[in-house]
């Protein structure tokens, strides 16, 4: 794990919760995911993607795929270890600015911040230190 992504207190994680959440929204962001051709055209419209060197950890569509899709992957069955491990994707590495542009009309910026509410519900968020840290961009 990323040392200036810092963990919090250990919990439990509410997994019927996280599951009625992904199953709120399945219709469309199942869709998104699936129909997602990693195509990457969307890369180059992500300025943290051009600021990183074109490090494909930053493209949009590994930033959805390796967060949300990992999500619906495992139906939700998710610890406290893996939702932080995907912390730093969609706090850190995107800043929901939608500039990425996708031509099937993918919106990754509403998949970033739906994962950002199911982290959050289980008390999975940036602390204040790693907010104003250097370290986000
Ligand atoms: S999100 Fe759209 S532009 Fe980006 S890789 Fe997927 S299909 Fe291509
Ligand atoms: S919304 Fe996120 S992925 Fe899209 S351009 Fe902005 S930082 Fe990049």
């Amino acid at each position: 794990m990323d040392p200036s992504f810092s963990t919090q207190t250990i919990q439990k994680v509410d997994t019927k919760k996280v599951k009625e959440m992904l199953n709120r929204r399945k219709g469309k962001m199942k869709r998104f995911l699936s129909h997602c051709a990693h195509c990457s055209l969307c890369a180059e419209s992500c300025f943290l993607y051009m600021k990183h060197r074109k490090d494909p950890h930053y493209m949009p569509s590994y930033k959805v795929i390796n967060s949300l899709g990992k999500l619906y992957r495992k139906r939700g069955k998710v610890d406290w270890k893996f939702l932080n491990e995907i912390k730093g994707i969609v706090w850190r590495n995107c800043v929901l600015c939608g500039r990425c542009y996708c031509p099937i009309g993918i919106h990754v910026p509403s998949m970033i911040a739906f994962t950002r509410s199911i982290l959050r519900s289980q008390g999975v968020y940036p602390q204040r230190n790693e907010i104003s840290a250097e370290s986000w961009l």
